[in-house]
């Protein structure tokens, strides 16, 4: 039964096995399963690997996207410099890591992307950052990150001002910060000083408008949830499933 699988935890809510379980069904592949593999810790993933020779592919998502990049054979040049990865192909017992996550990225905010967002603010620094920043250095667009605990690449909440914003006219969320049950939640930015250039990217997909994509509406900016990115992503998987 060819099998493949989403490696997280805890993986309460898991659109990917929604998504596969319904996508084999439309395509008449009746004997092909998606599971859940809900790890407390992923050395555990030793012991599936050899148990499950049907296993051909699975997703990784929160929290092992940098910790699986030790269990690989080889990697695709974005996972190397990304240090993150979403997607791997079993083949001949070795496996081999991609970072679909980017694919998903780009294409979901090409349509957005005007001259003018020639600077981004990244808020958050963590595995889906990664690769967001990707695929706006390969944009040729200026990233400065926003972080809790600000380093050489990036500054802290406190520092974005009417200035910061009016110069980062891209704002992408990668912190789960808003997302279901949280709602009330938003990023601690002045959202007063958005304006009808900005473009706010929210990578989260439940609820559909974060409150962070609802204060920037609000001011006039174009707004995208997270949820093409999540189809496009699972897309991309299947392909190099497939290829
Ligand atoms: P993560 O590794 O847990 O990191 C998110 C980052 O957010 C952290 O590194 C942290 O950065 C910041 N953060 C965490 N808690 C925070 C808080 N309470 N207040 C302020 N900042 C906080 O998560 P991830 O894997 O990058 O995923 C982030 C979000 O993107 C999740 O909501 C996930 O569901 C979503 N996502 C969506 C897609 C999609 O296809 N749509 C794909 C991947 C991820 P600092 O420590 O630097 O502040």
């Amino acid at each position: 039964m060819p099998c493949f699988g989403l490696l997280g935890y805890p993986l309460s809510h898991s659109f990917s096995q929604k998504y596969f379980t319904e996508k084999f069904a439309v395509l008449g592949l009746r004997d092909y399963v998606y599971e859940n593999f809900s790890l407390a810790d992923i050395t555990g993933l030793k012991d599936i690997l050899a148990e499950r020779n049907d296993l051909l592919g699975f997703n990784i998502t929160i929290p092992y996207k940098k910790k699986i990049l030790d269990f690989l054979s080889e990697a695709s040049p974005v996972v190397t410099e990304t240090g993150a990865c979403n997607c791997v192909k079993i083949q001949d017992g070795r496996l081999i890591g991609y970072n679909t996550d980017v694919v998903g990225f780009e294409t979901s905010l090409l349509p957005f992307l005007k001259p003018y967002h020639t600077k981004a603010l990244i808020l958050g620094t963590g595995g889906a950052s990664a690769a967001v920043a990707y695929v706006l250095r390969k944009k040729g667009i200026g990233i400065t990150y926003v972080s809790r605990t600000p380093s050489a690449n990036g500054i802290s909440y406190e520092a974005v001002n009417s200035e910061v914003l009016s110069d980062h006219l891209l704002i992408i969320n990668t912190t789960p910060l808003g997302m279901y049950p949280n709602i009330a939640e938003a990023p601690d930015i002045p959202y007063r000083f958005l304006g009808h250039q900005h473009h706010l990217y929210d990578l989260i997909y439940n609820p559909e408008e974060t409150l962070f994509l609802e204060k920037g509406r609000l001011q006039g900016a174009s707004t995208q949830n997270g949820q093409e990115m999540l189809v496009l992503q699972a897309e991309e998987s299947w392909r190099i499933w497939n290829n």
